[in-house]
């Protein structure tokens, strides 16, 4: 066991809102020696079934057997042994997807049903690490190109404007990601940037002027929500996400989307696996 400070633990895991929090209440905690404890279950968060099948298949993830469905909500858990690498380092692989809806049969795609999921998974599986992967839009301003994928370093909400004073900075919901180093620097392909979230896959005039004050190299419809449940569960969250269309673009980000949903889910299947392998066997302070 180690003693840490409140502020400690966020500036560790969140360091924005520990920045935040600094200045207001400090409380010590304990916590188990968890940053030094090598990683065992890996819960990996996917809106959509289409983004998800790619790892599903390689992977061979079957039906949860402790929680494939979460009734009432419409999420799909699979789960997996997976070996990696010479020295076989097993690690438990949790992939939950937000399932479809049961109104208007598509995918539960946006804030409402990845937080649920991730409240569900966080407290049923406990895992050491939350990834969120999926697709994103990409701000070609930012240097984003069509299957580029992203290790995102921070998450914002762009359409949560709440414009009173005491308001505005809970609207924006800005969270870091877990720092990772070590693997930023082995796998060298992932870009960085923040990602923005919001509940359209179009944007607004408005939308547009909070992204770019939101500093946001890709946008979609999940992350901050997700990371804020990480937040409240203090699981480091970690944030991967491949670029289907061009938001800044001159084609339309529906038709765009579509076209290479396939290619981004291909795209996940190739930088996925790579982060769960260097994931496995190691601590969270390893990353
Ligand atoms: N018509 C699509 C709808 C998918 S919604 C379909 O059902 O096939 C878009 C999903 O992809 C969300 O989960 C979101 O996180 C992500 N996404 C990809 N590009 C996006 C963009 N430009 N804006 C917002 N979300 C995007």
């Amino acid at each position: 066991m180690r003693l840490y400070t409140f502020s400690l633990v966020c500036e560790r895991y969140f360091p924005f809102t520990s920045r935040i929090r600094h200045n207001t209440t400090q409380r010590t905690i304990i916590m188990p020696d968890e940053e030094k404890r090598t990683i065992k279950t890996i819960a990996v968060l996917i809106a959509m079934e289409a983004e998800a099948e790619p790892l599903i298949s390689s992977f061979k993830l079957r039906p949860c057997p402790k929680s494939h469905h979460h009734a009432p909500l419409p999420s799909v858990v699979r789960s997996g042994e997976i070996a990696f690498g010479e020295e076989n380092k097993a690690v438990e692989i949790v992939l939950v997807t937000c399932g479809q809806d049961s109104t208007h049969s598509v995918d539960s795609v946006g804030t409402v049903n990845a937080a649920l999921c991730a409240y569900e998974v966080l407290k049923t599986h406990a895992p050491d690490v939350l990834i969120n992967a999926g697709t994103a839009g990409g701000f070609q301003s930012k240097g984003c190109e069509i299957g580029d994928v992203f290790l995102v370093s921070e998450v914002k909400f762009h359409d949560r404007r709440i414009p009173i004073p005491t308001f505005t900075s809970y609207g924006i919901g800005a969270i870091e990601t877990l720092k990772t180093p070590n693997m930023r620097a082995e796998i060298t392909s992932l870009k960085s940037g923040i990602c923005s979230t919001g509940n359209s896959l179009d944007a607004t005039d408005v939308d547009r002027e909070m992204m770019l004050q939101n500093d946001a190299s890709v946008k979609e419809m999940e992350a901050a929500a997700v990371a804020k449940v990480c937040e409240m569960f203090k699981t480091p969250f970690v944030c991967v996400k491949a670029i289907t269309d061009i938001v800044d673009g001159p084609h339309a980000t529906e038709t765009e989307f579509l076209e290479n949903l396939a290619m981004a889910g291909r795209r996940l299947q190739e930088t996925v696996p790579k982060v769960l392998e260097f994931m496995s066997g190691k601590s969270v302070a390893d990353l």
